[in-house]
Order: structure tokens, then sequence, then C-alpha cells
């Protein structure tokens, strides 16, 4: 939709995926590689269209010397196993993956629409019924996770891709775990992430699926409001306000009091005392009458529904 980087000039234009069949001989299948995504931690991100059937994808390239340390590998490998395994129409697709001598290439769905990071860049914040939409999708998303064991762990308005239809499909599963049995908790998170539930910064007591709760109170808040609840200019200041649970709705935007409700009740610091997806899906935020429509028109990409 709007440009994008150039194009890395050190990667060649078509790549090849050998396939070594059972019989011994060697396939190969070639993709040209186009527009430049974005890039991430280790990946780059490119768009590719396979020359024999013509289907485009996103595809994440890691170099493999990005991935000399074996945490590093582990955690890609970790990532491409949950991500696989994952079918819903508010996830973003894992078609397919495979490695050459230089790199790791992960096929991924296309999302032509970029990140809801863009999204609220644009528009500063949104309406009601646009944050009823999302959030619909993504509880939609994460019943479907949290039923298959999968926490994500990283949900934040950039891990939110968009697609050319404006659904909602939640990627980067570079955090995510899946749990052996229901009760089991987690003490270790590689990584940052960005809206991080009081009880993994506390550490001792383990987390579990509450975290991904907390991040979609984050993701509400932001969404309505126009920035995070606890950013301030430094980390170390905004995880003491997440353990400390201060932040505060600001006067000059006005919020329907559901809207607040539903925020206040799911940011708070004890995890089990957070509403269920079942909880919050009956809220009353999503219940005022209005008709929440299923997708929105691509005109929201950059001006608000009623202007459009
Ligand atoms: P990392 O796991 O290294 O953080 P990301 O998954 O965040 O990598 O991907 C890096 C960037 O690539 C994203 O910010 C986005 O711009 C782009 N990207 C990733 N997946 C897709 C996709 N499915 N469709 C379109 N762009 C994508």
């Amino acid at each position: 939709m709007t440009s994008r980087k150039a194009e890395d000039p050190d990667q060649p234009a078509i790549i090849e995926e050998k396939i070594v069949r059972v019989n011994g001989e060697i396939a190969v299948r070639q993709y040209s590689k186009g527009r430049f995504l974005g890039k991430g931690g280790f990946a780059r991100c490119y768009e590719f269209c396979s020359t024999e059937t013509r289907k485009l994808t996103a595809s994440k390239i890691v170099p493999k010397a990005s991935l000399t340390k074996s945490r590093a590998k582990q955690k890609l490998m970790t990532e491409i196993k949950i991500h696989r395994s994952l079918h819903h129409p508010n996830i973003v697709g894992f078609e397919h993956f495979f490695e050459d001598q230089e790199n790791v290439y992960i096929l991924l769905e296309l999302c032509t629409n970029q990140t809801m990071n863009e999204l609220l860049r644009r528009r500063k914040r949104l309406q009601e019924l646009e944050v009823q939409c999302y959030l619909q999708q993504i509880i939609s998303a994460l019943n479907y996770l949290h039923a298959h064991k999968v926490i994500h762990r990283d949900l934040k308005l950039g891990n939110f891709f968009l697609s050319d239809k404006m659904e909602i499909k939640i990627g980067d599963f570079g955090l995510a775990t899946k749990l052996e049995f229901d009760g089991e908790k987690k003490r270790t998170i590689c990584g940052t992430p960005n809206y991080i539930a009081p009880e993994v910064l506390d550490g001792k007591m383990g987390h579990s699926y509450e975290v991904d709760i907390w991040s979609l109170g984050v993701v509400a808040y932001t969404l309505l409001v126009g920035k995070p609840p606890f950013e301030t200019s430094d980390v170390k200041t905004t995880y003491r306000r997440i353990r400390m649970n201060s932040y505060s709705f600001p006067e000059n935007i006005s919020l329907s009091e559901p809207g607040k409700n539903l925020i206040t009740r799911i940011l708070v610091t004890d995890p089990t005392k957070r509403p269920t997806l079942t909880e919050i899906s009956n809220h009353e935020f999503f219940h005022q009458g209005n008709s929440i429509p299923k997708l929105l028109p691509p005109s929201t990409l950059a001006c608000p529904p009623s202007a459009s």
C-alpha cells in the first residue's frame, strides 16, 4: 500500500529451493524475490513469487550466520514448529519453509496492508466500533491458540498483520510456547515482549495464558487512547509502572464507560483475577446495541469510518 524501503542488493533475485525426492532425484522450485516488506530481530522479509504457480507469499529470510548460538537456533525451530501447526483465519498462514547454504526461508501468507502499528500511526487512535471489530478477531484467534495450549506471549500492534480484505492476522510466533499440560507455569521468556504482564516481570510465580489476556487489555487501551498505558521514555520506569499498575485514562479523550470498564477489569496485577476470553466476549463493551461489522473497509486504513 505505501512505499517500502529499497530491496537489499546483496540478495539474488531468484531463490532456489532444492527438493530431494524419495527416489533420490533432485527437483528445484524457484521463487523470484520482490518487494522488501520489513525487517525484524533476525529476519528480513520480502515478497516471494513462485515461478511455477505465480503464488505470492511473504518470505522471512533468516541468515544462518545469525543462528550460531544454539539458543537462537532453538528459538527459530520452536517458532516454526508452533506456527506450522496453526490453522485459523485470524492467524498468519504458515505455507512452507526451506533452507539453502546461507539462509532459512519461512514462507507465510502475504498480508498486504502492513500491521496495526502503521495503521495507528496514520490514524492516531481508532473509534470504538473499529476496536470492537478488531478485538473480536483477536479474541477468536486467542481462543484457538489457547485451546491448542499455545501462549503467544508477544501480542502487540506490530504483530497484528492486516490482509488485503482487512482481516487481522496474528503473526510472529518467535516468543510463543506450547504447554504440555494446562496447569503448567512458564518461568522464562527470551526477548523483551512489548506489552509485558506484571507476573512475567516478577518471574518468581511463573506465568500462563493470562499474559495474553493482559496484552489484549494493553492493545485495547492503545487503540482507543492512541498510546500504550504504561509508556514512558525508559524501559525501567515502564516496568515499575506495570508492577505498580500505574496508568490512567486521559481526560481529553472521550471513552465510553464500558470501554474503560473492560480495560480496568483486564489490567489487574493478579493474573487469576483477569477475565477469561469468554467473559471478555460477553462484556458490555461488545453489546452496546450497535452491530459490529465483521470487517472494516480499506478506507479506514487512513480515515475514520464515519468520514469515509
Ligand atoms: P522477526 O521475527 O525477526 O521480528 P517479523 O515477523 O517481525 O520478524 O517480520 C519482520 C517484518 O516483516 C514485519 O515487521 C513486517 O514488516 C514484515 N512481515 C512479516 N510477516 C509478514 C507477512 N506475513 N506479510 C507481510 N509482511 C510481513
